[in-house]
């Protein structure tokens, strides 16, 4: 069994297990795109190693040790991801799928000399929270766009990194890490909104207030 697959299923389910109530054998399987068959294996596997638990009623758990293991490949990930944008000057829509292949190769030293010269980053180019070495978590307390009130300012946190097209769209009207969000109008109908970024007027739709995760200013 590659490690590789396995760290990508402790991976996800850990991101799984942040936004749902319930880890399920489903949501997984649409999350990595296999079959509910292949996934059951492989969280029967898992369960036998000890890296997760399966019951009914509370679903797919990772363990102390799953967690960790999960927490270690996300922050080789996300410090790989900083690595390419600060150093190299990618975009941070090209930086996903480059770290979906390095996080597995990376060595722990490689680790340490990137997070030292990138001076012990704590957030990511999209704002996600780097786990520390020992395994903790920064949180933000950020919300996402679509709930931030009519004639309110806002501060960019957090871009959702799942859809590359959509961050080179949001970079294109000018949002960025800590950029100012003025909310002109909700529009009810359809639940887009007119925003002012740097003085122009902007109409973004609900699947991108959705995506950007803010805080009040
Ligand atoms: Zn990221």
């Amino acid at each position: 069994m590659a490690s590789e697959q396995i760290e990508n299923y402790l991976k996800n389910i850990y991101k799984l297990s942040a936004n749902e109530s319930k880890v399920t054998t489903s949501s997984l399987s649409e999350k990595l795109q296999i079959s509910p068959a292949s996934v059951s294996e492989m969280i029967k596997k898992l369960a036998e190693e000890g890296t997760l638990t399966h019951t009914p009623y509370k679903g797919v758990e990772l363990t102390e040790e799953g967690k960790k293991l999960a927490l270690q490949i996300i922050r080789k990930h996300r410090l790989w991801e900083m690595f390419l944008v600060e150093v190299l000057h990618f975009g941070w829509d090209e930086i996903d799928h480059e770290a979906e292949r390095f996080e597995h190769i990376m060595s722990d030293k490689m680790e340490e000399k990137i997070d030292h010269v990138l001076g012990h980053p704590l957030i990511d180019p999209h704002g996600d929270p780097i786990p520390t070495k020992d395994g903790k978590i920064y949180c933000s307390m950020s919300y996402p766009l679509d709930e931030a009130k009519e004639g309110s300012t806002v501060k960019v946190l957090r871009v959702s990194d799942s859809n590359s097209e959509m961050l080179q769209y949001i970079s294109s009207i000018g949002i960025s890490l800590n950029k100012e969000i003025l909310v002109k109008q909700k529009m009810k109908f359809d639940n887009s909104m007119l925003i002012t970024i740097d003085t122009k007027d902007i109409n973004i739709s609900a699947t991108i207030t959705q995506n950007i995760f803010v805080e009040s200013m």
